[in-house]
């Protein structure tokens, strides 16, 4: 297990009250800190290239983040910059990269603890807290250096938009998303499958609010492994928002920190499975600071840990999956025959 992080996150200040805070920074360096303590290692984030950027924002939009440098600006509703907000989001995304880089060269799982977020930042727009999509330059790199096929899992509470778009019509990266539904972005809706090349490789989840451990589950099991095997991806990065955990103050969902461990589970034993053990996560949202540092250290452990083993179901109320299982087969089932 590779940890890629650094102090310099705690430097992209938003307003007072911003949820997409300092101090989620600060939670991050203790979790980096305890790693270190116990023998890990921690290697610095690096910037990323202009040339590693304009591979899916538009070379324009790289110039107007630019220009933010040393001013406080407001790019959306909520999506602010401070003085070094654009170093702070380049290191976001060359971290991303970097993880990337050293799952392929080592085969054991890589992890980012950065801020801000990406995966609502679109090719030429900066939302939701994201400036850069650090994980779709992630995806874009490693298809740059000769990986065929990408799979991002995305489990953050929120529909990664960004990412979505800047692949859609993409047949080399499936996208996989579970969120809560109807929901900021509003993006994320079961027919979203992909156009042109692109159709069958976006997945959405879309989850009613109150959805839980045993939800998550059933939708990983049912939905997200099967496809995820089909698809043989060759690299897999892990969109690891923990804001669908029952604590958090923007997310309506009920997933407790076991139920974030059973689902990076999911996706660790899939990376062992398909791509040799190649799987880069990067966190994204989770803005409940006891329920992020207990989800970043459940991470950590699980991803440190040797081969898999078969994991047993969660049991419980899965009547919200179950409300959206048969919507998602039947929108993917033309692509995908594990799912008829
Ligand atoms: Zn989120």
């Amino acid at each position: 297990m590779i940890l890629i992080g650094g102090d310099r996150f705690i430097e992209h200040q938003p307003p007072a009250g911003h949820p997409e805070r300092p101090a989620r920074a600060e939670v991050m360096a203790a979790v980096a800190r305890r790693w270190v303590e116990a023998g890990g290692a921690l290697t610095p984030p690096r910037a990323a290239s202009r040339g590693e950027l304009v591979r899916v924002h538009r070379p324009a939009y790289v110039d107007r983040i630019a220009d933010t440098a040393g001013r406080r600006l407001r790019l959306d509703p909520d999506t602010y910059t401070s003085d070094t907000s654009y170093e702070v989001a380049l290191l976001a995304a060359g971290a991303v990269v970097a993880s990337v880089e050293a799952t392929l060269e080592q085969g054991a799982p890589a992890m980012a603890l950065v801020r801000p977020p990406g995966h609502h930042a679109e090719a030429d727009r900066a939302m939701g807290f994201c400036l850069f999509n650090s994980v779709a330059v992630a995806a874009a790199a490693a298809r740059a250096a000769g990986i065929e096929r990408v799979a991002v899992i995305d489990y953050d509470v929120h529909h990664g938009n960004g990412t979505q778009w800047m692949f859609y019509d993409d047949p080399a990266v499936l996208y996989v998303s579970l969120h809560q539904y109807p929901f900021y972005p509003g993006t994320g809706a079961v027919d979203d499958v992909g156009r042109a090349e692109g159709l069958g490789r976006t997945l959405n989840v879309p989850l009613e609010a109150g959805a839980g451990d045993a939800d998550y589950d059933r939708a990983m099991r049912g939905l997200v492994v099967p496809v995820v095997t089909a698809f043989a991806p060759d690299l897999i990065l892990l969109s690891a928002g923990f804001d669908a955990h029952a604590r958090d103050p923007l997310g309506g969902m009920r997933v407790s920190t076991g139920g974030y461990d059973a689902m990076t589970d999911h996706v660790h034993r899939l990376a062992a499975r398909c791509c040799r053990g190649r799987l880069a996560a990067v966190t994204e949202g989770g803005y409940d600071l006891t329920a992020l540092e207990a989800c970043l250290d459940s991470t950590l452990a699980r991803l440190s840990a040797g081969p898999p083993a078969p994991s047993a179901v969660i049991t419980g109320d899965t009547s919200r999956a179950d409300r959206v299982i048969p919507a998602v087969r039947q929108a993917l089932a033309p692509y995908w025959p594990e799912l008829r």
